[in-house]
């Protein structure tokens, strides 16, 4: 098999991963996995059945009848299926945001999800994104960048893009969900978001679009053929 690239990039809630790494992407002509989705589409597909995401045995006795597949559209969109059923859209919510943090703590859900991300890989170049892509996913990955921006900067943009969307949200109550987030990704035991050793860390706090891409694309153009 050819060789395939790999970028990994980690990072808090609303660090600017998803922007980023789509638009390097399209760029590139890389695969982008948004890692989020696939626990987002866990997390909804227990919440239709009642489940709470605290709920192990509840968790672990219903994730063997969830299938999920990602698809990709004419414009590179990933799109998730729930058990055939797209539910791309469904999954964007605050609700289900709180409620994939807390299921993606279970060791079940990270096992059963870790090789079908790893076989995305396998298969194409790929820009992959997450919590634990650089540590556990793919610790060989070509590139590695941890994309971080202060609590309120990411909470003003997260709060902006929800807006833009048409949904409900107001700054304070973002804020809390996205430290609280911050709180449950990175303290949990299993694969909890860190910065692997031989990441380059870009803070974007005080940056634009613009300027997180051109240093991103410098960083990995240090690494791979561009
Ligand atoms: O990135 P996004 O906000 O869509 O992720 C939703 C939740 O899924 C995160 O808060 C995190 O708990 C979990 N997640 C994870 N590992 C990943 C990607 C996301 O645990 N690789």
């Amino acid at each position: 098999m050819a060789k395939t690239y790999a970028i990994a990039i980690d990072g808090p809630a609303g660090a600017g991963k998803s922007t980023m790494a789509k638009r390097l992407a399209k760029e590139l002509g890389y695969y982008y996995v948004d890692t989020g989705a696939i626990y987002r589409t866990v997390a909804y597909f227990l919440d239709l059945l009642g489940v709470s995401p605290k709920d192990v045995d509840g968790v672990e006795r219903y994730i063997d009848e969830l299938t999920v597949g990602i698809e990709y559209d004419e414009e590179g969109k990933q799109h998730m299926l729930m058990n055939g059923m797209d539910v791309t859209d469904e999954i964007r919510t605050q609700d289900i945001s709180q409620k994939a943090s807390l299921v993606s703590a279970h060791a079940v859900v990270r096992e059963v999800l870790l090789d079908m991300q790893r076989d995305v890989a396998k298969a194409h170049n790929v820009i992959m994104d997450g919590r634990d892509i650089g540590t556990v996913v793919l610790p060989k990955a070509d590139v590695k960048i941890f994309l971080t921006a202060s609590a309120e900067v990411r909470a003003k943009r997260r709060t902006e893009e929800l807006l833009a969307k048409g949904q409900k949200a107001v700054y304070d109550v973002v804020l809390k969900e996205i430290q609280q987030r911050d709180y449950q990704d990175t303290h949990r035991e299993i694969a909890p978001l860190k910065m692997a050793r031989d990441s380059v860390k870009l803070d974007t706090s005080d940056m634009d679009i613009e300027g997180v891409i051109a240093a991103m694309k410098k960083i990995i153009g240090e690494k791979i053929p561009l």
